[in-house]
């Protein structure tokens, strides 16, 4: 569904909003005006399914460490396997070493500004290239995610959840961007900041919400309208996930290479979670054979190390 609001609402949300925001932003290091382009693009990758809390040190070992695409291009990707410790998903590490590479190399070590640029670098699809040329860039770009989702479900759609992302995410969000293009990349933080620490997926605070009296789900009555819940997210204890972190977790603390017998042995002292017919000897083989086929890790001569 499209935003059918009446573009004086939309201005006013959008006013009351960014007011909100530029009070009461998180003190997030990233948001710092003297934060490279390059500083906002590792905080995009890290930020992606991971809670910020856990992002923020991460973030600041790494712009200490590499503060610039070619330092990190630099190190082998290895390095920033290792470095990426337990924030989890570490193919966004090796993505973002890649990433860095192709910056150094191809855009003389400046993060392009254009999102069609950024979607040909390696790991940033759609959300990413966006946000960086929003947040980064100041471009006048819709940014839409989970918790931008579900503020425009609720106060706009009076639906108490998102449901499934669709193309007309953007549509919704450009048409509730200000035109002043430096406002509209406030409110693409400010719509973000709002779902993630406002209008939260459990216990929404309405009364302290800015834009409450806007908001069409709660003037109807907050009624349970959600569409088609997602899928629940499979178990993280016993599943490969887990059995892939301890494999990884063992590489990282492994000062040299070594040997597959005690990569596996790493993973298997998990109970194998599907089903019972499978041992955790066999799942520990399955996930280090993933991390083999991911380039996580990789064999060399008998044994078995980082990148
Ligand atoms: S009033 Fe409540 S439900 Fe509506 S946008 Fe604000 S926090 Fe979310």
């Amino acid at each position: 569904m499209i935003i059918t609001l009446g573009a004086m609402v939309a201005n006013e949300i959008s006013a009351v909003l960014n007011d909100w925001f530029r009070a009461n932003a998180r003190d997030l290091p990233w948001r710092d005006p003297e934060t490279s382009a390059w500083g906002i693009l590792v905080s995009e990758f890290m930020s992606q399914q991971t809670q910020v809390d856990r992002v923020i040190p991460h973030w600041e070992e790494w712009m200490a460490r590499w503060p610039n695409p070619s330092d990190l291009a630099a190190d082998a990707p290895g390095e920033a396997v290792r470095a990426w410790k337990r924030l989890g998903y570490p193919r966004r590490a090796l993505w973002l070493h890649q990433a860095a590479c192709q910056i150094a190399a191809e855009h003389g070590d400046e993060v392009p500004s254009d999102v069609e640029v950024l979607l040909s670098l390696t790991g940033i699809g759609p959300y990413t290239a966006r946000a960086v040329a929003a947040f980064a860039f100041g471009s006048p770009e819709p940014v839409v995610d989970t918790n931008t989702r579900r503020v425009i479900a609720r106060a706009v759609h009076g639906r108490a959840a998102a449901g499934m992302p669709a193309a007309r995410d953007l549509d919704d969000m450009a048409a509730l961007l200000p035109a002043d293009p430096a406002e509209a990349a406030v409110f693409n933080a400010a719509a973000m900041e709002l779902g993630a620490v406002v209008c939260t997926a459990r216990k929404p605070a309405c009364l302290t919400c800015p834009i409450a009296e806007f908001c069409e789900w709660r003037g109807s009555g907050f009624p349970d309208n959600a569409p088609t819940k997602r899928p629940k997210q499979a178990k993280f204890a016993g599943s490969d996930r887990q059995v892939r972190g301890l494999i990884m977790a063992a590489m990282r603390a492994a000062t040299g290479p070594v040997s597959r017998e005690d990569a596996v042995a790493a993973g298997a002292g998990v109970r194998a979670g599907v089903g019972g017919a499978q041992t955790g000897a066999e799942q520990a083989v399955r996930a280090y054979d993933s991390l083999i086929a991911d380039g996580l890790i990789v064999e060399h001569e008998g044994s078995v190390r980082l990148p």
